[in-house]
């Protein structure tokens, strides 16, 4: 490929909202291009990092023995109300009408979809196992799509679905796609960690998570640097023995602001904390704090002045099953109840909510700022303070840990392995016959990787203050020819002589050959966009010389003879 020919809009502009470094080295490395909340084009170099990302995920899926397979991106309502899904996913499912009025959805995930496709065609357990998969569009109405490639609103994802007719068979193919989905990371050169995850809305019962560790991920998890052993936060704090110790010390309205505000701070200080978005994690905390008799005044619930009111606003902390408590529960714990929109909580209650949440919680229950009582509004603050230096694994879980010390690191969600079990096809009556003849819906799993998110997350981990620094599996371009100044015949020339030797050797490479550029220009290109390798053909040309540069070894450089270029970077 040539410069010349290829459409890569390097800018030095920074979109405004860009805080990721991925984020924006993307867009100025001509990677992406932003269309809409949350929607965004990927251009041609953007497109082949996309591509080689999918075609490792695409190839370890099939070595897994999976098929691959294709839904349709726009899936009928009925499918979401069969498995109830059409009420319990909230706003994350768009969804529309066509012009006969009939109703659709935009498939945020499609367990729905591959339910109906196995249903009534695979009915003998003689056909069991088999593993389905699809790399394709999703779109999930998310409430804040932020962080570009990271939280999109439509973005790429590997889901496969498994059936199986037993569970032991489940737990074969789980720990299988455990092992293929380590393959895949390691192969794009990722640092990660596999952690124990909850299954949240999806459902079913085991599940695991894939982190790539960067300082930027959204997630905090919880990982022993002696051993493999990691949970994410939902799932460590399960396990949690001192969970009760925060709450003994800050039992009063006052203590607790007091931790809320002030230590928090200090925390804050002494720690990067990132924003953690995981209305989960409130869950876990408030729901203790609502039961737990001895602390009583935290609450943390949201009712509106309607049923719909009240759907929306806990669809917008995600803490759909926090609306079950009733009024005598909270009465019961010595609570009183408190509702929103106007709010109408006793003095001093505590409201905690994540601030990127506020908004749509205030939106969804007509309340106005005056109404919110928020000592913090920062939800990772508030959970680091209750985890940190609290999280032990729990005698009896040295099965799966070896005992050392926990500690906390920041992770993005690169990819979510769960056991669904029989909760779809329960629900949508998919069954078959068992060895007895007796008929048995159907147990699933679910394996998901964000293919377009790992575009972002490489970035994450792989990048200077100059730009991106691609792993040698991702890279668009393996090695960059920058033709110093391409109006001399001579250097252009050598240039092209090399550019063709590296390709005869299997060596993907693009050359700068570009006339109107100056190298400085072109060398900033080349740092930028993240190619591995540069070879500059430049003034040493004289001596029958270039020089190969290193983006991977914070630009090394050694002159090299052209002859032995291509030898050199094989
Ligand atoms: P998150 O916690 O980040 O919202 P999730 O748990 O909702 O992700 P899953 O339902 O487990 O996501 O989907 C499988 C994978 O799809 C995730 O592990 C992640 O890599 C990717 N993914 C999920 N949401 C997005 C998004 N909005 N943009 C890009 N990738 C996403
Ligand atoms: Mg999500
Ligand atoms: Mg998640
Ligand atoms: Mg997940």
């Amino acid at each position: 490929m040539k410069f010349t020919n290829m459409f890569m809009p390097t800018t030095k502009e920074t979109p405004s909202d860009a805080t990721l470094p991925s984020h924006q080295f993307l867009v100025r490395g001509g990677f992406i291009s932003q269309s809409g909340a949350g929607l965004y084009d990927f251009m041609p170099l953007g497109k082949i990092v996309l591509d080689k990302i999918r075609a490792i995920v695409k190839e370890e899926m099939d070595n897994a023995g999976a098929n691959e397979m294709l839904c349709s991106f726009v899936t009928p309502q009925s499918f979401w109300d069969e498995s109830g899904r059409s009420s319990t996913m909230g706003n994350e499912l768009l969804r529309f009408k066509d012009r006969k009025n009939a109703e659709y959805v935009l498939s945020p995930t499609n367990e729905e979809s591959v339910v109906n496709m196995v249903k009534n065609r695979i009915t003998s357990y003689k056909n069991l196992p088999v593993n389905l998969y699809h790399i394709n569009l999703k779109f999930r109405d998310e409430a804040r799509p932020r962080f570009g490639l990271m939280r999109g609103r439509e973005f790429l994802m590997k889901d496969a679905y498994s059936f199986h007719s037993s569970q032991e068979d489940l737990v074969r193919e789980f720990n299988l796609m455990e092992e293929t989905y380590k393959r895949v990371y390691q192969r794009l050169g990722l640092e990660f960690r596999v952690v124990e995850a909850d299954s949240g809305a999806i459902g079913g019962s085991g599940s695991k998570e894939f982190h790539v560790l960067a300082n930027s991920g959204e997630d905090t998890i919880v990982v022993c640097p002696d051993c493999e052993y990691g949970a994410n936060i939902e799932a460590a704090v399960r396990k949690k023995r001192h969970f009760d110790a925060w709450f003994e010390n800050t039992n009063t309205p006052a203590s607790m602001e007091k931790v809320l505000t002030e230590d928090l701070k200090t925390i804050e200080e002494v720690s990067n904390f990132l924003s953690v978005s995981k209305a989960q994690n409130i869950k876990a905390v408030m729901k203790k704090a609502i039961y737990d008799e001895d602390s009583k005044p935290v609450i943390f619930f949201v009712r509106g002045d309607d049923e719909l009111e009240e759907t929306k606003a806990c669809n917008a902390v995600d803490a759909l099953d926090l609306v079950d408590i009733t009024e005598d529960e909270l009465k019961d714990a010595g609570l009183t109840p408190g509702y929103c929109g106007p709010f109408n909580l006793p003095q001093g209650t505590i409201f905690v909510i994540d601030s990127e949440l506020e908004n749509e919680i205030g939106l969804a229950c007509g309340a106005n700022e005056e109404h919110y009582h928020f000592v913090n509004t920062d939800l990772s603050l508030v959970k680091d303070a209750v985890y940190k230096d609290l999280i032990t694994v729990q005698e009896g879980d040295s099965c799966t840990c070896c005992g050392g010390k926990l500690e906390y690191t920041k992770g993005i969600e690169a990819g979510h392995i769960f056991q669904l079990g029989t909760k779809y096809s329960e629900a949508m009556d998919a069954k078959f016959l068992d060895e007895n003849g007796k008929a048995q819906p159907f147990i699933m799993g679910c394996y998901g990787i964000g293919v377009s998110r790992l575009v972002a997350a490489v970035i994450e981990q792989n990048h200077d203050e100059k730009g991106c620094i691609w792993t040698k599996e991702t890279a668009p371009f393996m090695v960059d020819v920058i033709v110093s100044n391409a109006k001399k015949e001579d250097e252009l020339n050598a240039g092209l002589k090399i550019y063709e030797e590296l390709k005869s050797n299997g060596i993907s490479t693009i050359i700068d050959d570009r006339t109107k550029e100056r190298f400085g220009f072109k060398m900033g290109d080349f740092e930028l966009i993240g190619f591995p390798y540069a070879v500059v053909v430049g003034k040493k040309l004289q001596d029958g010389l270039v020089e190969i540069v290193d983006r991977r070894d914070t630009g090394s450089k050694i002159e090299i003879a052209i002859d032995e270029v291509a030898t050199k970077l094989k």
